[in-house]
């Protein structure tokens, strides 16, 4: 994510690192860079100025050419004003009403149909919500089509009325049904066009009157920069929404949409989405962004995906056997399958403080575990539950029963191994409990 950005405010900040003397010549060499690194993650010139600006006071004001380490305490700043710029705290959404209902705006193919997915998901995992999706778009069958299709992928209703060419009947209609439901959330997917046109806005903008939304909702593309901004500026004109939503955050996105957005149309960023499948959403916080941008990872996002797929019964097996040393292959699968739902691989690395940068260019598909899922597929059960049972010749039958070379698997094995040994030094010197908060 923002890897060009990324790259260049480093380099900015190198300035700064490992200089003998610091002089306000290094710092506006600094701002003037941080500057352009914006511009050219197509950041508006004006707001990059006036970023830029602010930044500079404050280094003035806190004094960064006295300071310890100059490097550290200016990429402070920037995270700061940063996180800032793209709105400060974390903005509510809300999903109270009887029932709430949510308005989903933006460009065709900007993502809203995936997003309506998405956040239906989303809305249907916490407790006590229970959503209708509506598909708004008379237009095209196929998106019609195509929130059926999701809609039955995660288990939730979708409001339907393919012979009806009024969108706002139909959405009249959907609330309607979803009160004689007990459905206490409904989320409208509208048309879009592929440029702003005035008949689309006049139809978004009736539905907004006849169902009076908790939530207008403006799904942009940030891949497309600049024309993200501008196009969220004419849709809020007309429409006046509550908050935006970023999509494609996993694709070659340079950042300025992400960066900008809030400041033009003041209005707070409140989801992005990552990827095509339903899980790939994440609640927007303009901090942990911040810190994404300047390649300081993303802790606390990690840990809530990691608790979001916890399995507490399975957890607590796997560490009783952990304990009495008989962690085996069937268990370190099972843990692989945990990961695996966490998301996509190369994210959940770019969450680590400092890993991003290193592994940018590296190619980590979400296949990385089949390799390691296919020797143990290959293995009987037995041999599973009891590590130990394999020798040379059960090692060269796995290998042939996966199309693995037989070294493939012995490294494997080894790598096994040593996992287990450190686990028995763990418990050997009661490390384990205090490591692992809660047990694992
Ligand atoms: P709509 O016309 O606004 O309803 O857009 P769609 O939901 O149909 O999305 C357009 C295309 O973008 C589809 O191919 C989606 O799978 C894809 N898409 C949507 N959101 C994301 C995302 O966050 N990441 C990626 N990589 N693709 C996305």
């Amino acid at each position: 994510m923002f890897n060009n950005l990324q790259d260049k405010l480093d380099s900015a900040f190198k300035n700064l690192k490992g200089q003998g003397r610091i002089t306000e010549l290094n710092i506006a060499t600094t701002v003037k860079e941080i500057r352009r690194a914006l511009v050219d993650a197509d950041v508006n010139y004006k707001i990059a100025k006036e970023f830029t600006d602010k930044i500079k006071d404050k280094a003035v004001g806190e004094k960064v050419i006295n300071a310890v380490s100059p490097g550290q305490l200016m990429v402070k700043i920037v995270k700061d004003e940063l996180a800032e710029l793209m709105g400060g705290e974390e903005a509510p959404f809300n999903a109270k009403g009887n029932p709430a209902i949510i308005l989903i705006a933006g460009l065709q193919g900007s993502g809203k149909t995936t997003f309506s997915g998405k956040l239906a998901n989303y809305l249907k995992s916490q407790k006590s919500l229970n959503p209708l999706l509506v598909a708004a778009d008379i237009y095209r069958p196929a998106a019609m089509e195509q929130l059926r299709v999701l809609g039955e992928q995660i288990g939730v209703e979708v409001h339907l009325e393919p012979e009806n060419k009024d969108a706002v009947s139909i959405a009249k209609a959907a609330v309607a049904s979803a009160k004689s439901k007990n459905k206490n959330v409904v989320i409208i997917d509208t048309a879009g066009r592929l440029a702003v046109d005035e008949e689309m806005m006049n139809e978004v903008a009736n539905i907004k009157n006849a169902v009076n939304p908790q939530e207008i909702l403006f799904v942009v593309d940030s891949m497309t920069g600049q024309d993200a901004v501008n196009t969220a500026k004419t849709f809020n004109e007309r429409l006046d929404f509550s908050g935006v939503v970023l999509t494609k955050l996993d694709g070659d996105t340079r950042g300025g949409a992400a960066i900008s957005i809030k400041y033009t149309v003041n209005k707070p960023i409140k989801f992005v989405s990552n990827g095509e499948k339903m899980d790939a959403l994440d609640v927007f916080y303009p901090e942990r962004m911040a810190q994404r941008i300047l390649g300081m990872g993303d802790i606390t996002s990690l840990v809530e995906r990691a608790q979001q797929q916890f399995d507490e019964e399975q957890a607590k097996k796997i560490e009783s056997k952990i304990r009495k040393n008989k962690f085996d292959f069937a268990d370190f699968k099972a843990q692989l399958e945990m990961i695996k739902k966490m998301g996509n691989m190369k994210d959940l690395l770019g969450m680590i403080p400092g890993v991003g940068k290193q592994i940018k260019d590296l190619d980590i598909s979400d296949d990385s575990f089949k390799g390691i899922e296919a020797i143990i597929d290959s293995m009987t059960l037995e041999e599973r539950s009891n590590p130990d049972l394999i020798n040379g010749s059960r090692r060269k039958r796995i290998a042939q029963g996966c199309g693995k070379d037989i070294a493939e698997v012995n490294a494997f094995m080894k790598q096994f191994e040593q996992m287990r040994d450190m686990m028995k030094n763990m418990n050997k010197m009661g490390a384990f409990g205090k490591m692992m908060p809660g047990g694992l």
